[in-house]
């Protein structure tokens, strides 16, 4: 169990890694980044900033030297680094789970191992591939990177199979996987934290919007249909958690269809789906990871009233922000971005027990 005062190390320096600063630091902890990027919106609320490559060995292992446990924020931080890492301190949740997140094969192979239902997919490592995947699974379909694709990032829509040539050229001939296109009622996440001793706790599910393939809202309650198949989705997540061993927030993306849930991809850190539980729930998202990682007690993830919502507020939407303020249920987040661009996450907006004026 970490003591208060002890350093906790995170890796990437965006929104998550803030909005883990901040909780952490309600717990008594220090907070130090690690980011290559010039400007970290995380490093802005944290008592220490590196700015240095993932590759640099030297400034990786002074950085965990003055570390009492390390987690990561960012989705893309290379393997290698996590590995070298943990030689040097407790890197929590481990390189095992981000190591899959990161391959989209991977994932689904995993995942559908572990008997969870996914997206027919198959294998598309180069442009003929995808003919016979084409011939497998038939269209519509989707051809997404299995490496770096995020926020609707690297992905084409295929409506026949006249499309392949310009899907192909769409990712930029990257190895790929190709899905078959799942019909469905609704998105939803499945949120949990796992202990060191293998405690899981689930905050309630949230139904998401995507716009262009960013997430927009999520609210709940959800829609019956993903109440129904909550259980399912959860008893998946239960078992990816526990057979990765997994130690903080893991999120879990799933469809609701007429077959049942069906896992579409997970994320081995808090989640933009789980913003709502900073004022929606008893312990929000980041506050269990920080308390999971430390080797704390886990708290209530309860909703604390309904509804709730939460909209992103993405490009230039966060100029909404003096009149959202106006707005007495209105909890407003702003990330401290300096550049607005389209498509960027700047900041969200929740309103718990009580719906936008
Ligand atoms: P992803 O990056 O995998 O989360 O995909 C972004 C969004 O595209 C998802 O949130 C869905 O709205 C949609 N999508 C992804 N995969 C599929 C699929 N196999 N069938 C239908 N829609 C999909």
């Amino acid at each position: 169990m970490l003591p208060p005062g002890s350093t906790i190390g995170i890796l990437g320096g965006g929104q998550l890694g803030r909005m883990l600063g901040l909780a952490a630091a309600q717990l008594g902890f220090q907070v130090h980044i690690y980011a290559p990027d010039r400007e970290s919106v995380a490093a802005q609320v944290a008592a220490r900033h590196v700015q240095a490559a993932w590759d640099d060995e030297p400034r990786l292992a002074a950085f965990a030297a003055a570390c009492d446990a390390m987690t990561f924020e960012f989705e893309n931080v290379p393997i290698d680094t996590v590995r070298f890492l943990s030689g040097h301190v407790a890197v929590r949740p481990g390189a095992q789970g981000l190591e899959i997140a990161q391959d989209r094969l991977a994932e689904k192979q995993f995942v559908a191992g572990l008997g969870g239902r996914t997206a027919p997919f198959a294998p598309v490592p180069d442009r003929a591939a995808l003919d016979t995947a084409l011939a497998e699974l038939g269209t519509p379909a989707i051809l997404k990177t299995v490496r770096m694709g995020y926020d609707g990032k690297g992905q084409a829509r295929l409506r026949t199979d006249a499309d392949a040539d310009t899907a192909w050229d769409g990712i930029d001939h990257h190895a790929a996987i190709l899905e078959g296109f799942v019909t469905f009622a609704h998105e939803f996440s499945v949120l949990l934290v796992r202990g060191i001793d293998g405690e899981t706790r689930f905050w309630d599910s949230s139904v998401n919007v995507h716009e262009g393939g960013i997430l927009a809202t999520s609210s709940l309650p959800p829609p019956q249909i993903v109440l129904d198949q909550q259980d399912e989705a959860r008893a998946l997540m239960q078992a990816i958690a526990d057979a990765l061993d997994y130690v903080g927030v893991l999120t879990g993306e799933f469809f609701a269809t007429d077959a049942g849930p069906v896992f579409n991809e997970m994320a081995p850190r808090v989640h933009n789906s789980g913003h709502w539980t900073i004022e929606g729930a008893v312990t929000s998202q980041f506050e269990n990871h920080i308390r999971a990682i430390a080797g704390l007690p886990l708290g209530n993830t309860g909703t604390a009233a309904l509804p709730v919502v939460m909209h992103n507020l993405i490009g230039t939407s966060i100029g909404t922000v003096p009149s959202l303020l106006a707005d007495p249920g209105a909890h407003v987040h702003h990330y401290g971005k300096t550049e607005v661009r389209q498509g960027r996450k700047l900041g969200h907006v929740t309103w718990v027990g009580t719906s936008p004026a």
